[in-house]
């Protein structure tokens, strides 16, 4: 229980151990508490200033790091030095963003197509979590300047459509400015909490869509409240969709209007920063009026509603897809749906109001601020968490399949997507290969049957087997989901008791060493850096393939054709010659090369073995 004191000497509130909620949005950000007083979720902000903290982050000539509202004025002027929706980068690799990578005005690394994304500013390299970290730390300062006291302990939101990957960046985000991220919840989860949906625990069973339409991500999530037990039925969304969309599309029609050709925003930044500025006020002023006039430079910027709503229809049709797909996975039918809540600001537009009212075929819910929602619901989790609210239980859900990869690429679903956290599963495998003593378990997420279209997790060896003939080991492997929708995987031989635990730290994320070190090191990394590590990795997994193939080769000869034996030698040749040149990008191509030639009677073979063994499964 956390104790409240009054500060006499300054008449402020003070509680002992204040956790805060917050929402990292990837447009504005915020902190929201319980009041001490009247217990009511309330927004932080300064005197009358906004609760709302714009995502944005300046680093100006000195290097020296502003958030939010100044940070945003230099938008237009200095587009390279100015960062603006770093949310949408978070546990991404170059790979992931390239074909988005026109709506960023600023520099994202990109000779390193798999690793983490990097962004350039100036000639210093920051990755997302430390951009993230840049706002937190300054949410943290302003409540510790509203409160008068210190702030440590806090409650971060995410997109329920976020992967561990992201979970993990946000959380070192969190450590990286000092806070105790207590808890990761859903957006959307949140938002129903701040409802208040489900207080009174004799309440009967309620289903709830809740439609989160904010800057950059678009969510929709099923709940079913029952008890005061919240359980997400279902999620869908799409996180590259949102309020920005529908600036682009005003831009795109100004550009058409006046004639710019779309190749001078690229080279004409300040140019692009403007419209794109203009854009979101023009977006704006249309929720309340028909008609937006205005000049800049030499051009005439006007749009009418009716245009603009033309103009944005496509997108909400795809968000109300999305919905769709979220109400046939959760077993349910759309009468069903007993309310409707709209989170997220661009849910202000009344036609968003409008399709969405028309899809479920009832009124809406929106009366709770839709930029404060978020925040105030994890306020209330966060309440919760300090032992202040007993009337809430939280169930939440896995919103991607988890699983390892077996012969041939294929992915092993152990957890399947929209299944309740905290959540177990186990499922037992074999060896393969007489007296092997070790096992490869590489866990990846995903809903496509090969690993290579899923997003690799982690990986390790289970070593130390004793030797037994082949398909006589019992290797359980063990998937558990914490509340947070962090994965921590064991691989146990059941004979002999041989075991191996880890928990599952993203690719995408850091170890705690990792964050702990970049607190010490300076922010700096090396463009070399970057690329010398990518090219040790190729070269590491070009040289583990080889060591395997080898392997396999000798064990399965009898089973392969002459000319698989020949094609597959000379890839390997090929690959091992890669391996001598310092070329990342070549190793990768003989990689994926000798991968796609020993695939097929990988898969032929493995089938073989499994009607072989009696029992279980081969990896
Ligand atoms: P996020 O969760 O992505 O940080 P928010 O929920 O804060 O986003 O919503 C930000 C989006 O809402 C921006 O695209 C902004 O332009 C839009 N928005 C804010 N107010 C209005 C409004 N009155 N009409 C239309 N869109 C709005
Ligand atoms: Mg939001």
């Amino acid at each position: 229980m956390s104790k409240i004191s009054i500060n006499i000497a300054t008449g402020s509130l003070q509680q002992a151990e204040m956790i805060v909620g917050i929402d990292l949005g990837t447009t504005n950000s915020l902190v929201a508490i319980i009041h001490p007083e009247n217990k009511k979720a309330v927004a932080l902000q300064e005197h009358d200033s906004s609760s709302l903290v714009p995502s944005v982050i300046y680093f100006d000539e000195l290097n020296n790091i502003i958030v939010g509202d100044v940070a945003k004025q230099h938008l237009e002027a200095s587009p390279q030095n100015t960062i603006f929706s770093a949310k949408r980068l978070m546990g991404k690799s170059y790979n992931d963003v390239k074909q988005n990578e026109d709506f960023f005005s600023y520099k994202i690394i990109d000779d390193n197509t798999e690793s983490l994304v990097k962004v350039q500013v100036g000639n210093q390299f920051y990755s997302p979590i430390e951009l993230s970290s840049f706002i937190l730390k300054e949410l943290k300062n302003r409540a510790e300047h509203i409160l008068k006291t210190p702030i440590t302990k806090a409650v971060i939101t995410v997109p329920a459509y976020f992967n561990d990957a992201q979970r993990q960046a946000t959380r070192d985000a969190g450590k990286l400015a000092g806070l105790d991220v207590l808890r990761i919840i859903n957006e959307p989860t949140a938002a129903s909490l701040a409802y208040g949906i489900g207080t009174s625990a004799s309440q009967s069973e309620q289903t709830i869509a809740v439609y989160d339409l904010g800057g950059g991500t678009f969510d929709v999530s099923i709940l079913k409240i029952n008890n005061g037990i919240f359980e997400v039925l279902s999620t869908n969304g799409n996180t590259y969709l949102g309020g920005d969309d529908f600036d682009k599309s005003i831009i795109e029609y100004w550009l058409e209007q006046n004639n710019i050709a779309k190749d001078e925003l690229k080279q004409n930044k300040q140019l692009a920063q403007g419209l794109r500025l203009r854009a979101e006020e023009a977006k704006k002023q249309l929720s309340n009026a028909d008609e937006y006039t205005t000049t800049y430079h030499n051009y005439a910027l006007s749009i009418s509603k009716e245009k603009f709503e033309n103009l944005i229809q496509p997108f909400i049709n795809t968000t109300l897809q999305h919905c769709k797909n979220a109400v046939k996975d959760a077993n349910i039918s759309v009468d069903e749906i007993d309310t409707v809540v709209m989170v997220g600001g661009s849910t202000r537009v009344p036609l968003v109001n409008k399709s969405v009212s028309n899809f479920f075929g009832k009124p809406v819910n929106n009366s709770v601020n839709p930029d404060e929602v978020v925040a105030l619901g994890a306020a209330i989790q966060a309440d919760i968490l300090a032992g202040n609210n007993k009337d809430f239980l939280l169930l939440d859900i896995t919103p991607l399949s988890l699983g390892i990869e077996t012969m041939g690429g294929l992915m092993d679903v152990l957890i399947p997507r929209n299944s309740k956290v905290p959540s177990k599963a186990a499922r037992q495998y074999t060896t393969q290969k007489d007296g092997q003593g070790s096992m490869r378990i590489a866990v990846f997420q995903g809903e496509r049957d090969l690993v290579k279209d899923n997003r690799k997790l982690a990986e390790f060896n289970l070593t130390n087997i004793p030797g037994m003939p082949a398909g006589l080991p019992k290797v359980e492997v063990s998937f558990m989901v914490n509340a947070d929708g962090i994965l921590k995987v064991k691989a146990q031989e059941l004979r002999s008791g041989v075991e191996q635990t880890i928990e599952v730290k993203p690719q995408y994320g850091l170890t705690d060493e990792e964050v702990e070190k970049m607190l010490m090191d300076s922010i700096t990394h090396a463009k070399d850096d970057i690329a010398t590590r990518a090219l040790v990795e190729a070269q590491t997994e070009g040289e583990q393939l080889l060591e395997t193939t080898e392997k396999f080769i000798t064990k399965n000869t009898a089973l392969l054709t002459k000319e698989e034996l020949t094609t597959t030698a000379q890839a390997m040749q090929a690959l091992q010659l890669a391996l001598t040149m310092n070329d990342k990008n070549l190793i990768q191509t003989k990689i994926e090369e000798l991968n796609n030639i020993s695939r097929p009677y990988a898969e032929r073979i493995m089938d073989n073995a499994i009607n072989v063994a009696m029992k279980g499964k081969t990896i």
